[in-house]
Parts: C-alpha cells; sequence; structure tokens
C-alpha cells in the first residue's frame, strides 16, 4: 500500500532536445495507478519541461524534480537556488545529499539534514540519498555508515516528519557501474533501512517509500521492484533513454 516512485536524474546531462523527446516519449506511458513518476532535470530545463508537460496534459502524471537545492532562503549565495525558485517551477520533488553531492561537493550529513528540512518546510518532498561505498561495504561498515547517514536528518526533522520524505538507497560502488546490487543484496539492505526508521516509529518507518539506485535497466528493474522493501527507483543513464525510461515505469 506504499507509493510506488520512479525518479529520473539526469544529472548534468540533456537538453531542449531531450525534454522534448521524454514528453513525446511519455506521452502513452502505461503506469500502475499507484506509481509516481518524477523528472529531475538540470534546473536550466525545468521551466521548459513544466511548460511541455502541461502543453501535453500530462502535468498530472509526471511530476517534476530538482537535483539539489539551497538551505537558505534568498540573499548573497551566488549559484544557489532555493525552494520558493523551485516552487515557482513547479517542482514538487527535491533529490537531498546524492553520492556526488556528498562526494565531490563535500556535503555533509549535517547540510544534508539542513536541506531535508528546508525542502519539508516549502512542502516539498525530499528524496534523501544514502549509500555506502565498494570499500565501506567490503569492510562490512554498510549499516553504520548507512545509520550515520540517516541519524542526523532525523535528530533534525524528527522521525514523524519522515511520512513526507522518500529515501533513496544508491550503493555507491552500483553508481555508473552497471554493477547493480543484486536484488538480493538490495532487498537486505533496505529492510536494514526500514527498520532503523521503525526503531523510533514502526508506523511511520512502514509508509516511507525507499528507492533503490544504482545501474537500474530496463532489464533488471523488475526483479529489483519486486522486493518487498523497494518501493521504486531512481534512475540515472537508463532515465536518459524514452524508450528505456519508459519500460522502467512501467514495471514499478
Ligand atoms: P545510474 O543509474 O546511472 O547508475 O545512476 C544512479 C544514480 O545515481 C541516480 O541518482
Amino acid at each position: 500500500n506504499r507509493r510506488a516512485i520512479v525518479a529520473a536524474n539526469w544529472k548534468m546531462n540533456g537538453n531542449s532536445a531531450l525534454v522534448d523527446t521524454m514528453v513525446s516519449g511519455l506521452h502513452n506511458i502505461s503506469l500502475s495507478d499507484n506509481v509516481d513518476v518524477v523528472i529531475c532535470p538540470s534546473f536550466v530545463y525545468l521551466s521548459e519541461l513544466a511548460h511541455k508537460l502541461k502543453e501535453n496534459s500530462l502535468e498530472n502524471t509526471i511530476a517534476l524534480g530538482a537535483q539539489n537545492v539551497s538551505d537558505k532562503a534568498s540573499g548573497a549565495f551566488t549559484g544557489e537556488v532555493s525552494t520558493d525558485m523551485l516552487q515557482e517551477c513547479s517542482v514538487k520533488f527535491v533529490i537531498v545529499g546524492h553520492s556526488e553531492r556528498r562526494e565531490l561537493y563535500k556535503e555533509t550529513s549535517t547540510q544534508v539534514a539542513h536541506k531535508v528540512a528546508t525542502v519539508l518546510n516549502a512542502g516539498l518532498t525530499p528524496i534523501l540519498c544514502i549509500g555506502e561505498s565498494e570499500s565501506e561495504r567490503a569492510t562490512e561498515q554498510t549499516e553504520v555508515v548507512l545509520s550515520s547517514q540517516l541519524q542526523p536528518v532525523i535528530d533534525e526533522i524528527g522521525i514523524e516528519k519522515f511520512k513526507d520524505v522518500v529515501i533513496a538507497y544508491e550503493p555507491v560502488w552500483a553508481i555508473g557501474t552497471g554493477k547493480t546490487a543484486s536484488k538480493e543484496m538490495a532487498q537486505e539492505t533496505h529492510q536494514f533501512i526500514r527498520q532503523f526508521l521503525a526503531q523510533c516509529d514502526a508506523e511511520i518507518a512502514n509508509k516511507v517509500p525507499l528507492l533503490y539506485g544504482g545501474s537500474v535497466n530496463a532489464s533488471n528493474c523488475e526483479a529489483l521492484f519486486a522486493q518487498a522493501d523497494i518501493d521504486g527507483g531512481l534512475i540515472g543513464g537508463a532515465s536518459l533513454k524514452v524508450d528505456e525510461f519508459s519500460v522502467i515505469c512501467s514495471a514499478a
């Protein structure tokens, strides 16, 4: 009874032509009733995508997401984008704490927690990304790492607010590498995440959509989405190809 979500993270890829291709290609997409599809292009294309979805009467079928946001409301923060600005672009979801932001731009779990709070305060839905690196998995640190990424967010917003949070588990070693976690390994880790939240509140934990991300494609999506604690996916590379992304959306 949890909603399923398939979210496209275009990362720093795509252009106006891809916006067009995606909107026309997803025109006749067939989705189960409980599935939300979200597309997260670069900030630059949000307005254009919003406009084209509306033009094609897809605004209630496909939601818009951003890949990042500032935790500040406004002011002298060159290069940053606020939740108010995202709202003006019809954005509903915001990816927060993607491993690329954590690794390459040194976002800490404390900053990520502030961003989650900011997104929630604006009435938007955060897609909170967590995940361990290859060496952390190899040294059996996965659960410690995931806990250390989740706890600051729980401390900042409180467990009750998790009813409005989406979590994406993305093992860093599976991102863009073609090395997907096996469905068993993904399920086991998702179960751990749900149990970790359940220590605070079992009812809330049961409601949080947990998405898997990391080399999801048209061939492996069905098996992953069939797992008890996997409620959809956060899709990188495969979300740039309209036919493949359609297959993934229909599998959820
Ligand atoms: P890939 O699907 O390209 O592995 O990327 C996953 C990801 O990081 C989505 O946020």
